[in-house]
């Protein structure tokens, strides 16, 4: 729940715009969707909110199929509009050593800039600058965040024109739950990877859903060093240790807010492949209409894509953080307003889930209860 600091803060007149811009206390989720995707073919879906038509896909050029987090379709899309000049960049965020938090930001305005950020990035990324580095600039621009981070962009949209002209979309990213800074330190600690002797890192490299990739000089023996680890094997066992607690309050799944949204389809029979495919949701007829001409480019290869099967596909966010949400109020803990009903009910099965999610929490937080985590562990799937 965001506090202004009246002390901090150097706006003198007190606009408190970054209070009402802040996803943190309310996401008027409905009334956003309702006013930006408001065309006479757009479907409402309860789970998947507005949209205007659902696809599996992938990028035709190998490499980037292959390296990206699923399909590359995020990434060549990005390059198509690039090199149409529908764009002149995009606000995207990749591995930086120099940085201490490993992370960061930045505006892409070539290919290869756009691969430097391929991949997933689980950890905080914060996107406040973007807003600065856009306005400075001339040009329209695409921003790539999850669900939350455009929240914050719609909201803020509404009171800053002279940003909107700038903006020509934005990609999101579907998102069951970010994941704190701890998640990488205990990934890293479980593996001996020391930070400073990495060359390369990535969460999801290699393939569908992809593996972890770390490689570098190790300092002690002066060798070449490299792991690599299936996803599923290393991610998912790691359960909601390291979630944010604000992640359990999110009921945006889908990036409900997005133009278009790219996320993985691990379901049969696309879990078959091996190199990477996509689900895409497109809710802005112009993206519609550049998809299926970066398609017909060669580019890309999509197919429409059942409604049903995307839900199938995916992780119940929205119900389960419902009663996590319904949950939090009966505790008496802040929760951010929505403009959704919140239908499903309290069950004895929801509440242990909450409070064993919470215990989770509460270890991932601490790294002196850390050894729980080897107890408490999933079983990695059988692949
Ligand atoms: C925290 C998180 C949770 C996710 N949860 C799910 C899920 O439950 N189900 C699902 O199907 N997919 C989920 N995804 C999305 C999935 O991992 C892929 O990012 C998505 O399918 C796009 O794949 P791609 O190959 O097209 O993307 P790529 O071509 O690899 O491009 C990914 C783009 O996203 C940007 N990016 C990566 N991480 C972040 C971040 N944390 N914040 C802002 N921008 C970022 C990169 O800079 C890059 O531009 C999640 C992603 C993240 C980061």
């Amino acid at each position: 729940m965001p506090v202004v600091s009246e002390a901090t803060c150097t706006n003198k007149k007190g606009c408190r715009r970054c209070f009402d811009a802040c996803p943190g206390h309310s996401v008027p989720l409905n009334e956003i969707a309702k006013n930006c995707f408001n065309s006479h073919e757009t479907k409402t879906d309860e789970k998947i909110g507005r949209y205007l038509g659902c696809f599996t896909g992938y990028s035709t050029d190998y490499d980037i199929r292959y390296h990206c987090a699923s399909g590359g379709m995020l990434s060549q899309f990005l390059i198509w509009l690039l090199e149409k000049k529908h764009i002149d960049g995009a606000v995207v965020t990749k591995f930086s050593r120099e940085n201490e938090l490993l992370v960061e930001s930045f505006v892409a305005t070539t290919k290869e800039e756009i691969l430097s950020a391929k991949s997933s990035k689980y950890s905080p990324v914060t996107l406040n600058h973007a807003i600065q580095n856009i306005k400075s600039r001339e040009g329209k621009y695409i921003i790539v965040g999850l669900p939350c981070h455009i929240h914050g962009f719609r909201k803020y949209e509404k009171m800053d024109g002279k940003f909107c002209e700038k903006i020509a979309g934005y990609f999101g990213l579907y998102c069951s739950g970010g994941r704190t800074f701890y998640l990488t330190e205990y990934i890293f600690k479980e593996r001996n990877i020391i930070k400073k002797e990495l060359a390369y890192f990535a969460y999801r490299d290699e393939g569908c859903l992809g593996s972890l990739v770390a490689g570098g000089i190790s300092g002690t023996t002066l060798k070449p060093f490299r792991v690599a680890e299936r996803f599923q094997q290393y991610y998912h066992p790691l359960r909601s240790f390291f979630k944010p607690r604000r992640c359990l309050q999110c009921i945006d799944h889908f990036a409900e807010l997005a133009d278009i949204s790219f996320g993985d389809i691990h379901i049969e029979p696309y879990s078959q492949d091996t190199v990477g495919v996509n689900s895409v949701i497109v809710r802005n007829p112009q993206f519609l209409k550049w998809l299926h001409e970066a398609s017909a480019d060669g580019c890309m290869e999509i197919k429409p894509l059942e409604e049903q099967k995307l839900i199938e596909s995916q992780f119940q966010k929205r119900q389960k953080n419902t009663l996590f949400l319904k949950l939090e109020k009966l505790c008496r803990r802040k929760t951010p307003q929505y403009d959704v009903e919140l239908k499903n009910k309290i069950t004895v099965k929801s509440i242990f889930s909450y409070f064993f999610t919470l215990t989770q929490i509460f270890i991932g937080k601490h790294k002196i209860l850390w050894f729980m985590i080897f107890l408490l562990k999933k079983k990695p799937p059988i692949e």
